[in-house]
């Protein structure tokens, strides 16, 4: 098998819920997702998605990722898809870094993978642990009270575990997660992502806010590792690190520093499934949880996050994101799809979805053997 044709696809996400909120003034309508379909000399077609959050939330956009596959498409041409492992050398002898740009090719080549076997990429991913498993969804920063019925509406749909932004003024970031705390259940998980938003001093002072409210978890206070861990030091608040976990050196870095219990598994950060499989294994070795998820994305990127989270032991799973949740448009008809706050990965061989090709128009560029 080898791969004879890649095309690139444009479309944009709209957020389903108007404006998506971060700190330090991000904020999110509409971003446009990247798909990868990858033809091979046997007629297969393997697909995948990369959706970056913007410009200013990690160093990656969706031009850079253009650019990039562009860069790296005839590196893939003849190349056997189901192997991972030389896939991902050609991508990196055609272009250093770019981990996102690669995350959709190698989605793609691991969707021909499990077609080729037969399987699902549960299986192939480690094997079925979990069949359904609790989703968690964001809350915009906003004033306390809407962040509360935000989070109020969620929970009536089937919604046990929030994120909520924060990273503003700590007082205010206190108010926003004791009013959404008073919209949830004893049984409900809390989670106050600053995404790196707040300065340290500001980042000590909610921290000792916080540190008395039941049920919260902070989430990447600061930006720099260095910074979180002074933060550590003065709390005692479950710590999820996100954007500062990239890859093995990063997570082992704070791994031996003890600066997590948690960290936030995207898998366009870490560039694809073959590495977020890696850095899954090793936190739950490391005795670590994992929140399995992607930067955005629509129904191809949920699939992947679905199928990983499905071969993830539930002891070691802390919360899931089904971005197709998220969004307005869809290309695989909606799946797969939650159901009242549990996702469940496909049961069909690879992503196990099929897309609806008429929904992406022409290919913004191809390249062919
Ligand atoms: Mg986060």
């Amino acid at each position: 098998m080898k791969i004879a044709r890649v095309e690139v696809y444009g479309y944009d996400l709209h957020y389903i819920h108007g404006t998506y909120v971060m700190s330090g003034g991000r904020e999110v309508a509409a971003l446009p997702s990247t798909v990868v379909r990858l033809v091979t000399d046997e007629g297969a077609e393997g697909w995948g998605e990369v959706c970056p959050l913007g410009t200013t939330y990690l160093p990656a956009f969706a031009d850079g990722a253009r650019a990039a596959i562009r860069a790296m498409a005839p590196a893939l041409l003849g190349a056997d898809p189901r192997h991972l492992g030389p896939v991902n050398d050609r991508l990196d002898g055609a272009l250093a870094g770019h981990a996102y740009a690669k995350s959709p090719i190698d989605i793609a080549c691991w969707d021909l993978l499990g077609q080729a076997a037969g399987c699902p990429l549960t299986v192939l991913l480690g094997g079925r642990r979990q069949d359904r498993y609790p989703l968690y969804f964001a809350v915009p920063l906003g004033t306390p009270a809407d962040m509360a019925a935000y989070t109020a509406a969620r929970r009536a749909e089937g919604i046990h575990r929030f994120q909520l932004k924060v990273g503003g003024r700590p007082h205010e970031d206190f108010a926003r997660v004791r009013r959404v705390l008073e919209a949830t259940g004893d049984d409900d998980v809390v989670i106050a992502d600053a995404n790196g938003g707040w300065a340290l001093q500001d980042a000590i002072v909610a921290a000792r806010l916080l540190d008395p409210l039941p049920r919260v978890y902070l989430e990447q206070p600061c930006a720099t590792l260095e910074e979180c861990l002074a933060v550590r030091r003065h709390t005692t608040l479950p710590m999820v690190l996100d954007e500062v976990i990239t890859d093995v050196p990063s997570l082992l870095r704070a791994a031996a520093a003890g600066g997590l219990e948690a960290f936030n598994l995207k898998i366009s950060k870490v560039g694809g499934l073959t590495k977020a499989r890696l850095l899954r294994d090793l936190a739950e070795s490391l005795g670590l949880r994992v929140t399995i998820e992607d930067t955005w994305g629509g129904d191809l990127v949920t699939a992947a996050v679905s199928h990983l989270a499905a071969s993830t032991s539930a002891r070691a799973l802390f919360t899931v994101s089904f971005m197709n949740d998220w969004v307005k448009e869809h290309l695989c008809g909606y799946e797969p799809r939650s159901h009242a706050g549990i996702g469940q990965a496909p049961s069909g061989p690879g992503l196990g979805v099929r897309v609806d090709r008429a929904l992406l128009g022409s290919p913004l560029f191809s390249a062919a053997a």
